[in-house]
């Protein structure tokens, strides 16, 4: 008989990727940990690339969520009214956007994060009139075809086969390296100054302020202001992809809240739903709030049970220290990575990226590969993040304990020995 791995690999279509990089069969997970079908624990430095942030099976919500099925709450609505909805949208208001000074209307796009860029590319072109996005180098916004011709990864753009319109690739800040000086600013402010250079007026510009996938590139908050401010100027709506960066990712809810600037379009998802449920939010700036109903439907919008889940895990957000318990262990994170990268200068590495969204990036062909598959094989989840799997990509749940933290910190330390031997 065949084991649980060869059954996948047999009928899943080959487009599984993590089945590869993570050859084992896992059954149970709780908090930062997660084991396999023979008992071998691991810490889980990955967090479902950002769904997990509050680790897996939070206590809190899968009790709401479990006493929410045993007493026959509704599962599907489609987007109908239901008592889950309204408390998660009256929390989020209270818990999140009105103390943060933020006024949104909140859509429900579709089930994941890709469905919330696709809602935003479509939203901005329907009230602006124009057809054309800017977007970032080495930004991810998702694999569906809008989302896709966003995505500044050539891989991924291939593996739709066909040209991808309507998309302008601007260079992310500091594009060459961090002390890169070009001021890539000015060069988009030329592009908009109409001086023939054959680009549009765009409807929207779209960007992440920490690059995820792209290689935890980080913009500088004066980049993000000054973008804000070109926005601005020439009418052009600002689209924040938080799927990966928010819900506390960088160390406050909102990546782009200590940039002090307020998008026209904010795109939620991942650890939204708090338990790892899909739920996807697009956070709409209320005067641009325009489609007719039926503009924009779907049959998975507003899953009820990641409603519970979510509303649960906004209880996290009252606590007025929860801010900066975050904060203190990202700085953890930074001394930890800094220390390596002093401690083991044979690995050519610099520290990459912000808050609980920090990693290393390697000069050294596969190096940053090799510690990820070492890390699997001394129990520790963790993946690769750049155009060239360059970066080791630190992603713990947001509220690890301490010693979770120090556990991993210790496997990854020994999988950057075993890779520089
Ligand atoms: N935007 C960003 C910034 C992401 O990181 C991702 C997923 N990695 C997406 C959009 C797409 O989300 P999903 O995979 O849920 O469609």
């Amino acid at each position: 008989t065949k084991n649980h791995l060869e059954i996948i690999e047999e009928h899943e279509s080959c487009v599984r990727s993590y089945v590869r990089s993570f050859p084992t069969v896992f059954t149970q997970a709780r908090g930062y940990k997660m084991w396999n079908e023979d008992g071998k624990e691991y810490i889980d430095f990955f967090s479902g690339a950002g769904a997990l942030n509050y680790g897996h099976n939070e206590p809190n919500m899968k009790k709401k969520l479990v006493e929410y099925i045993l007493d026959d709450g509704i599962t599907h609505s489609l987007d109908k009214a239901t008592e889950a909805k309204s408390e998660f949208l009256h929390k989020f208001h209270e818990v999140i956007l009105q103390p943060r000074n933020l006024d949104y209307k909140v859509m429900f796009p579709g089930p994941t994060g890709t469905n919330t860029v696709e809602s935003a590319l479509k939203l901005a072109r329907k009230v602006t009139g124009r057809t054309e996005v800017i977007s970032f180098t080495n930004g991810f916004h998702g694999m569906t075809i809008g989302a896709l011709s966003v995505t500044g990864n050539s891989m991924k753009r291939k593996g739709a086969g066909i040209p991808l319109n309507h998309s302008v690739t601007m260079p992310y800040d500091q594009f060459v390296n961090e002390s890169d000086e070009m001021d890539t600013l000015a060069y988009l402010e030329r592009f908009l100054d109409d001086n023939g250079s054959g680009v549009s007026i765009p409807a929207a510009i779209i960007l992440e302020t920490v690059q995820g996938e792209g290689g935890l590139n980080a913009a500088r908050f004066e980049w993000l202001n000054k973008l804000d401010a070109i926005c601005k100027k020439w009418g052009i709506l600002l689209i924040i992809d938080d799927v990966q960066a928010g819900v506390g990712r960088t160390g406050t809810f909102f990546s782009f809240e200590p940039a002090n600037i307020k998008p026209d379009i904010v795109c939620l998802s991942k650890s939204i739903g708090g338990y790892g449920l899909p739920l996807a939010l697009t956070l709409i700036n209320p005067e641009l709030d325009k489609w007719k109903p039926g503009e924009h439907n779907g049959t998975f919008r507003g899953n009820n049970h990641a409603f519970i889940t979510a509303t649960e895990a906004l209880s996290y957000w009252e606590d007025p220290k929860f801010e900066k318990s975050i904060q203190d262990k990202a700085v953890k994170i930074t001394d930890f990575l800094t220390n390596m990268v002093e401690k083991y200068p044979e690995m050519k590495g610099f520290v990459k990226g912000r808050g609980f969204m920090q990693g290393i990036s390697s000069d050294i062909d596969g190096f940053s590969e090799k510690v990820c598959e070492n890390a699997f094989n001394h129990g520790l989840i963790m993946e690769t993040a750049g155009g060239h799997d360059q970066v080791f990509k630190l992603f713990p749940a947001i509220n690890i304990a301490e010693e979770g933290l120090e556990k991993g910190f210790e496997l990854i330390e020994r999988s950057i020995k075993d890779t520089i031997k």
